[in-house]
């Protein structure tokens, strides 16, 4: 398959609709991006929106604002003040002991109650687990539009949210409005927009809101918390190095080498999505359009043809090196590195060769 159909310019296939804004949308103002913590710990795609949110809110020339909610204490404290070294002009605290374990309803009410306050035009949240079940549930609450799984965000001429994903299975790219509807919402996948640079800032201005809601109003409740001691899950995301296999490889024996070289690099292993479906590999290790984005510094990729869906998840990491036997393959038009040759072979000869050249010492160099 071909790259995607880029989608028109912003606002270029939509002039027949363009319309006066709603009088009442003036009062809707500013960039917000929701940032998910769950005890003490931000997810970094929180802050990857944040360097996203800032240029909208710069093109916009209005604030930028952290929302962070949670139960009373350092860790939302901490969220709130840390998102200004990642560009926060403002932050809104929600922080109430309801809202100690994420639960759908409370946040939802707690993030619904603090937009239908402040009313931000814009509202960001990362596309991760807690990310997309709260969005869609406050989009339905308050009554607007949200587009999931957004690859790039812009704004165009008349200041509307241009959010633009991939469509027909990966084909096409299709750029969505909220025209009529405020907030403007969407998601963004993790790894998908840069990490930005982090600048020590003192916090500028901070909001408590209050919420005002009582553990008898909430549905659900959670008995305990069991953290996730799954040691061997991936951190695909957000590893340094990665080795991958695809179909060409064969056989889930063969899948073992990708393993092997990952070891020996001290690199996460993942796969195209045809080795997940066939029950080769778990799905927390696919890797594109429908699995895991991944930005690492070097990313191998043994037998994967470099479909479309597989190509948009892998094209933000800094060194791609592909090994397949066809010099046709896709892949060789977006690889730093081709190499054509069977990976069958090739792989234990890498995997050797590293072996005997890397201390352990070294290999935490190359991930550096
Ligand atoms: C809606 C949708 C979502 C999708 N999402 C994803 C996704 O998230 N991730 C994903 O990966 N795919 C996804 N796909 C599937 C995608 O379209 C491709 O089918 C898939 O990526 C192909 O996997 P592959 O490259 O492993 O297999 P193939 O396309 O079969 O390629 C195998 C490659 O291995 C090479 N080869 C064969 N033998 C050897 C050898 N011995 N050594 C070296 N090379 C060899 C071949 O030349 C070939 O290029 C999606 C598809 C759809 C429709």
């Amino acid at each position: 398959m071909s790259e995607p159909t880029k989608a028109p310019p912003a606002a270029a296939g939509r002039a027949a609709t363009k319309k006066e804004l709603p009088e009442h949308f003036k009062a809707y103002k500013h960039v917000w991006v929701f940032i998910e913590q769950e005890r003490g710990q931000v997810h970094p795609v929180s802050w990857e929106l944040m360097g996203a949110g800032r240029k909208l809110a710069d093109k916009l020339k209005v604030d930028l604002a952290a929302v962070v909610i949670g139960p009373p204490g350092e860790a939302v404290q901490h969220a709130a003040t840390e998102s200004f070294c990642y560009g926060a002009d403002l932050a809104y605290i929600v922080a109430d002991d309801v809202l100690t374990d994420y639960r759908n309803e409370a946040y939802t009410k707690a993030l619904t109650d603090v937009v239908n306050t402040y009313k931000p035009e814009i509202l960001l949240l990362g596309a991760t687990t807690l990310g997309r079940d709260l969005a869609g549930s406050v989009a339905t609450t308050l009554l607007t539009g949200l587009t999931a799984d957004c690859t790039e965000l812009d704004v165009d001429a008349d200041g509307s949210l241009a959010a633009t994903r991939p469509t027909f299975g990966g084909s096409l790219l299709c750029t969505i409005y909220t025209l009529n509807y405020r907030p403007q919402m969407a998601t963004v996948r993790p790894r998908v927009m840069p990490m930005p640079d982090r600048v020590e800032k003192p916090a500028i201005r901070i909001i408590e809101h209050k919420l005002g809601l009582v553990e008898e109003d909430i549905v659900t409740k959670v008995l305990s918390f069991i953290p996730d001691r799954d040691s061997a899950k991936s951190n695909l995301a957000y590893a340094d190095v990665v080795v991958a296999g695809g179909l060409g490889l064969g056989s889930p024996e063969n899948f073992q080498l990708v393993k092997g070289l990952a070891a020996v690099l001290g690199a996460e292993f993942g796969c195209s999505r045809p080795l997940v479906q066939k029950g080769w590999v778990t799905s927390d290790r696919q890797i594109g359009q429908t699995g895991k984005t991944i930005r690492p510094k070097l990313y191998i990729a043994a037998g994967i043809s470099g479909a479309i869906q597989h190509r948009v998840g892998v094209e933000g990491a800094d060194l791609i090196v592909a090994i397949n036997t066809d010099k046709n393959a896709p892949i060789f038009d977006f690889a730093h590195v081709g190499i054509v040759t069977d990976a069958i072979r090739l792989l234990p000869a890498l995997t050797e060769a590293f072996r005997a050249r890397l201390s352990p010492h070294s290999r935490d160099r190359i991930a550096s």
